[in-house]
């Protein structure tokens, strides 16, 4: 009975840096029915490396549908009314496994890990300045950020991923393309397909011609055949082979940053949305046009709805570290046993008195691009305690956000009137008001969500219900524009942080 209530359910798998999450929604309400999260493991191998084990990270997402689904069991709701599925994930992080026995050839090499920083050195120095084609094919810097140096590494270093290539057993893919190749059937027929979203985070992909550039793999030594198809963010790729929700669909991928985008519902030229989760990423729409930065930003896909669907662009200013400062300080210095105690800390002081802490852990991404900057804590006296530091780490990622709104409004031309925010760091009170202190501009939130909040947002708009045999896109609209008028409302009634400044 509840069914026509709720009308059919979406699933969304969302895999970031820190955890893993799946959650269910009532496609007519909207409403979260339950979910389950999952943390997930790093591995920091050697200095500057960052490492995750992709077989966890499938179990990970294994484990909370079936958790999941247990709940939705208890609350007497009929998982065969999930009818799609959609994946969002952490971006640019590499895995090449074999496609005979499933299994990954190496660690995932994290976005964060700077071990290629020699390679890029040495690429650098083949890149023509008068005609930088990187950049102009893919609109990214050369930079240890993107997944194609992290292949090329694993080519050189690895003998299992090499003999693997040779043998044409080896298959590539970012961590979007690893979970829809397994869920779909892996050994047994898995899918092995990208998404236009994350595919143009390889620094393999034209983002103009939205395909696999020839020239790029010659130059990065990338053989094209270990590449995955890319499809539209939003068509059936798959059907679920296994678990309590097989034969459900999959027909939904976009990179973690595109979905908060669309989950912002940042659908109109100009309009941004920052995220701060492990990393802190503000995307701004520029419609269907690639907007070239001068001042350190990213051109990248922002999404494609549906196969014949239009693709449409966005700035980004990447920042590597925020909220993994904040875990930094509760697993490597012990000033806190969870992230939330930041707050505390911070609070008790309200003031970093002087201490200023540059969290360039993972080199710093835009504006700078210094893949050999390295953190420092300083401005230290007598009086200096751990508050204090807390409260300096806050402020880090405040001001980090501050140089890429700059570089975004130079770029824009028209300054941000306000910056919608998500990710897990805005649950915290103290960041959102020092960041629209630091702004000078309102920081709008959602906090009741808070935790949910960009999983919610992300769930929405972006899976399509249609069932495999209509085949119709069409539905995805209708569909979707529920969701949307739905997390407007959301939207309203969310916190406001103005600035204190008049
Ligand atoms: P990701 O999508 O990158 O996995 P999330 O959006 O889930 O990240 O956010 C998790 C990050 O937010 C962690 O790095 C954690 O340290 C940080 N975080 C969580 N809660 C708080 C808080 N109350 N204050 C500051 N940081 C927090």
């Amino acid at each position: 009975s509840n069914k026509s209530v709720l009308g059919p359910l979406v699933g969304a798998v969302d895999q970031g840096t820190s955890s893993t999450r799946f959650l269910v929604f009532s496609s007519k309400t909207a409403e979260l029915l339950s979910h389950h999260q999952v943390e997930i493991k790093q591995e920091f191998p050697r200095e500057g490396w960052v490492e995750q084990d992709p077989k966890e990270i499938l179990h990970s997402v294994y484990e909370c549908i079936e958790k999941t689904c247990e709940k939705l069991g208890q609350l007497n709701i009929d998982i065969s009314n999930i009818k799609a599925i959609g994946v969002s994930n952490q971006r640019e992080t590499t895995v090449v496994w074999d496609k005979l026995t499933g299994e990954p050839l190496y660690n995932a090499v994290v976005w964060l890990d700077l071990r290629t920083q020699s390679t890029v050195e040495s690429l650098g120095k083949r890149i023509p300045r008068s005609n930088n084609f990187v950049k102009s094919k893919t609109g990214l810097p050369l930079s240890t950020y993107f997944s194609a140096v992290k292949l090329r590494w694993l080519l050189d270093n690895v003998r299992k991923v090499r003999k693997a290539v040779e043998e044409k057993r080896a298959l590539f893919g970012t961590i979007d393309s690893w979970l829809i190749w397994s869920l779909t059937g892996g050994v047994n027929g898995g899918v092995h397909n990208t998404d236009v979203t994350n595919a143009s985070r390889t620094m393999l992909f034209n983002i103009h011609s939205l395909e696999w550039d020839k020239q790029l793999c010659e130059f990065f030594g990338i053989p094209m055949e270990i590449l995955p198809n890319v499809r539209s963010s939003s068509e059936i790729y798959g059907l679920m082979k296994a678990g309590a929700l097989e034969g459900v669909p999959i027909s939904g991928c976009l990179g973690d940053q595109s979905a908060a985008l669309v989950g912002q519902m940042c659908f109109q030229n100009g309009q941004a949305k920052n995220t701060y989760g492990t990393g802190c990423f503000l995307l701004c729409n520029t419609g269907r046009t690639c907007v070239f930065s001068d001042h350190g930003l990213l051109t990248t896909v922002a999404y494609k709805l549906g196969r014949d669907k239009p693709v449409y662009y966005a700035l980004e200013g990447s920042v590597a570290i925020a909220g993994a400062v904040i875990r930094w300080l509760r697993d490597n210095l012990g000033i806190i046993k969870t992230s939330e105690e930041i707050e505390k800390l911070a609070k008790e002081v309200g003031t970093s008195y002087g201490c200023y802490f540059v969290p360039a852990f993972s080199g710093l991404y835009a504006p700078y691009w210094e893949p050999s900057a390295r953190g420092i804590i300083c401005g230290l006296t007598q009086f200096t305690n751990k508050c204090h530091i807390a409260f300096a780490a806050l402020e880090a990622v405040c001001f980090q956000t501050r140089e890429i709104l700059d570089a975004m409004n130079r770029d824009c031309g028209i300054p941000l009137s306000h910056l919608q925010v998500d990710g897990g760091m805005t649950s915290n009170k103290i960041l959102m008001q020092l960041q629209a202190d630091i702004l000078y501009i309102p920081v709008e939130s959602e906090i009741r969500y808070s935790t949910w909040k960009k999983a919610v947002m992300k769930s929405m708009g972006w899976v399509t219900t249609q069932s495999p045999e209509s085949g119709d896109p069409s539905i995805f609209c209708s569909v979707s524009l529920g969701f949307f008028i739905v997390s407007s409302m959301v939207m309203l009634i969310g916190a406001r942080y103005i600035s204190g400044i008049p």
